[in-house]
Formats: structure tokens, sequence, C-alpha cells
């Protein structure tokens, strides 16, 4: 079996290299217009650069099983570089940043109010895993894994931006956290590297925060996840998301892994990942409200 999910065929991309990413069954070879790929992890997954001549370039990808009697191919043209290709990314708003948080945890962690927003939905599929599977149905498998977890914890306001596939705008989300009057509210995703980039460059899971007083709160919810999935630290990082600048909800955006690094995609998609996300993420709550308290202002 081979399964190439990124790029599509005929893509047009603006840069000199590009990467190709997927899976084949477990143990098979790989080759890419006749050079070998490697490494492939051990459930199958392959990253690789590709880099591009002007125009027309031809992937031919060639998969063979152990015995050699099995053989999966695919066939793919990307474009490139595409200099008539300009992206163009929208302004950001800006939104003033905030020292304290606005909104205080509360003592008791049965009343704590938070957030779950699993990312994408709908016709939004987010970034691709090696096997197909989208990030949003992969955020929705963790969001549903914390909020059990949390119930189980004693939280009983716990809320969910969606809890099966479907389209949930932007700003319906920021709606939704300022209506729940949550105490925090985290966005939960999984990352992709640009056309560009180099695969294996990066690896891990990052935690975003906007507000300067969040900060600490990301630091901590990154070490617990990093112990509790095995995943490499890949940072606390300042980022403007709507999620993250919520203007009475400390808003917190975890970047779970890559889907595009065969690493980071063996361990999210494990069965027990939502689970290790989870205990890292109670373990937080239930600590942080202690390291906190004293710095936050109450509003009722
Ligand atoms: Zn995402």
């Amino acid at each position: 079996m081979l399964k190439v999910v990124y790029p599509l065929d005929g893509y047009g991309c603006p840069a000199n290299q590009t990467f190709a990413y997927g899976c084949v069954s477990p143990g098979w070879a790989l080759t890419l217009n006749r050079q070998a790929v490697k490494p492939i992890s051990p459930q199958g997954f392959f990253s690789v650069v590709i880099p591009l001549t002007d125009g027309l370039n031809t992937l031919h990808f060639v998969a063979t099983s152990p015995n050699g009697l099995e053989q999966g191919e695919q066939t793919l043209t990307v474009i490139g570089p595409n200099k008539a290709f300009k992206p163009t990314l929208p302004s950001k708003p800006t939104t003033p940043l905030l020292e304290q948080s606005p909104r205080a945890w509360h003592r008791r962690i049965e009343d704590l109010r938070m957030v779950l927003d699993a990312g994408h939905g709908g016709s939004e599929l987010g970034t691709i895993a090696p096997t197909g599977v989208p990030e949003k149905d992969l955020n929705l498998r963790v969001a549903l894994a914390i909020e059990e977890a949390l119930k189980q914890a004693g939280l009983t306001h716990v809320f969910l931006t969606r809890r099966e596939d479907r389209d949930v705008s932007l700003q319906a989300r920021e709606v939704f956290v300022e209506e729940s009057k949550a105490h925090l509210s985290l966005s939960i995703h999984h990352n992709a590297l640009p056309d560009d980039a180099t695969p294996w460059k990066h690896e891990g899971t990052s935690v975003h925060y906007y507000h300067p007083y969040a900060q600490p709160l990301a630091q901590l919810f990154l070490e617990t996840l990093i112990t509790s999935t095995g995943q490499p630290n890949d940072g606390v990082i300042h980022s403007s998301f709507a999620m993250t600048r919520l203007p009475h909800t400390p808003g917190l955006l975890l970047e779970l892994g890559y889907t595009t690094h065969p690493n980071d995609a063996e361990r999210i998609l494990a069965p027990d990942f939502p689970q290790r996300v989870a205990a890292g993420i109670v373990s937080t709550v239930i600590a942080a409200p202690i390291e906190f308290l004293g710095q936050a202002v109450e509003i009722k």
C-alpha cells in the first residue's frame, strides 16, 4: 500500500522546494524518481524534501513489499516555482496586550469553567495526517478525551465549541467562549509546516498565547504535555490568533504535533494519544489554580 497525501497532483508551488508526505505499509520500501526515500517510520510514515525546477516536475513514487512481490505506484506533477503565485496574508487585527488576567480562576476545581475548542470541522479539514485522516478529526477526538478526563477530575462546567464534524466560524467560537464565561479556553490543533519547509526540521508540541499574563500558564501546559505525550518541546510561542486574543478569557492554542513529521505522526496517531494529552491537561488544570490565583483579578 502507498498513499501520498501531499502535495496534490498539479499543485503550483511558489518556492523552489516543497515536500511530500504520506504512508506505505509497515516494512515496505519506497522510491521517489528511483531514489530511495529514507527513513520511513515503523508505522510506514514518510516525509521527503523535493527540490523543484521551473515548470513541470514529475514525482514518481514506487512502494515495494519486503518480499518484492507487491508494489504500489503513484505519479504526481508539481509546477514550480510558480512566480505568478503571490500569497496575500490577511492583516491581523491588533488587540491590546493584557498584563493581568481579566477573569480569575476559582478556588474550587468544580467551579472552574473551561472551553475546549476542536479546531476546524465540516468543510475545513485543517492539515492531513500521513494516513489521510484530516486534522479536524484528530482535534475532535482529543477534545472529547480531555472533556471526559476533566469531568472525571471533578469539573462540571466544560463546554465544547463542537462535538461533531461541522463548520464553526472563528467568530462563532469567540462568541461561544464569551457566553460561556470561561476561565480558560483551550484550542486543540495539529500542526503542519509550510510548502517550502524541510519536514524533518520541526517536531513536537507548542503552546500559543497572546496576552502576556497567559505566558506562564502556556509554559505550564507545555511542560505537562511533553511529559504526558512524549512529544518533543516545540516551545511556548507568542501568536496573534483569534482564539488567543480573546478579550475576557485566557486563551491558549495547543499545536499537539506535526502531521508532516513522521515521528510526530507515529505518536499523534497512536490509539492512546488523546488520553495522554488529556492526562497532561488535567494535571495542569489541577495544579494551575494554586499558581495563578495570586495574580488574577476576579470578575463575576
Ligand atoms: Zn489547525
